[in-house]
């Protein structure tokens, strides 16, 4: 069956017409432990000339290279731009030396380390956090009192859930910041992830692409859609968020010749100046 989108044109006209691709991960390409309808195929019509950008905190490229690979999709580890190895390689290059406490997965741990940064359990310059499978009452407690001695926050993400099996949501960096922030009365100084530049930059620098010829794919009008508008790039939606043109990246490929018409909202998607301040409030609200 997958084997026929190959044969497919892409039936958005603006995706269609892109020289480079940057997709999402999480509810665009996979869905915890599946790719997802037509994950496989966008990449082959885009091979060589995308890069995943995605705000997961919690793997490494090449760790996440391997789980994909499992899934089916085979994607260079260059080709994969996270906002928690993001999130560490910016503060290792703006403050060298800078004694670091991090609450975040075992994996990215190793990756700060590997960069040379300075990991520590008190007297920390700042608190790194992303997203933290282990994260518990002493642990928040460990954190929210370095910040309330004056260290400085930085977080991976903002992302409140990401999508999970069985229309759950597995909790995000943003639901743990939240209560770090509640905890310590600390604002974040800097949030890497979408729908600041950084990863669309980093992404955009690593296909030697202009933003121009450049098209973003997403699921979350907040992130995806916000991101994309920041830097001008086109943002085609797919899933069930507002805006979407299908339900998933399976609906970017035009029906095959005598099937039923692909359906006409495949229209690329951009976001209005009031769409947008709509959705900049609702952030507010939630974040
Ligand atoms: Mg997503």
């Amino acid at each position: 069956m997958s084997k026929n989108y190959m044969t497919l044109a892409i039936s958005d006209a603006r995706l269609a017409r892109a020289q480079h691709l940057l997709v999402d991960l999480d509810g665009t390409l996979v869905r915890q432990q599946e790719a997802i309808a037509g994950a496989v195929e966008l990449l082959a019509h885009f091979d060589g000339r995308y890069a995943i950008v995605s705000n997961n905190s919690t793997h490494t490229a090449s760790g996440l290279a391997q789980r994909l690979r499992r899934l089916g999709l085979r994607v260079p580890v260059e080709r994969i731009v996270l906002a928690g190895e993001q999130a560490v390689r910016q503060l290792v290059l703006e403050c060298p030396g800078a004694r670091v406490m991090m609450v975040a997965s075992p994996a990215l741990q190793r990756y700060a380390r590997t960069l040379g940064c300075q990991l520590v359990r008190s007297d920390a310059d700042f608190v790194l956090l992303a997203l933290d499978m282990r994260f518990d009452h002493a642990r928040l407690a460990l954190a929210a009192n370095e910040l309330r001695r004056g260290a400085r926050l930085v977080a991976s993400n903002a992302d409140l859930t990401h999508p999970g099996t069985h229309g759950r949501v597995v909790p995000e960096t943003g639901a743990l910041l939240a209560a770090l922030v509640a905890a310590s009365g600390v604002q974040p100084l800097r949030i890497t992830g979408k729908p600041a530049p950084l990863l669309f930059e980093e992404g955009l620098h690593r296909l030697n692409a202009r933003a121009e010829d450049t098209v973003v794919v997403g699921d979350n009008p907040l992130t995806d859609a916000e991101g994309a508008q920041r830097l001008g790039m086109a943002c085609v939606l797919v899933g069930t968020a507002p805006g979407a043109v299908a339900p998933s990246v399976a609906g970017l490929f035009a029906a095959p010749a005598g099937s039923a018409e692909a359906p006409d909202a495949l229209s690329q998607y951009r976001l209005s100046d009031s769409t947008s301040k709509v959705w900049r409030s609702v952030r507010t609200e939630v974040s």
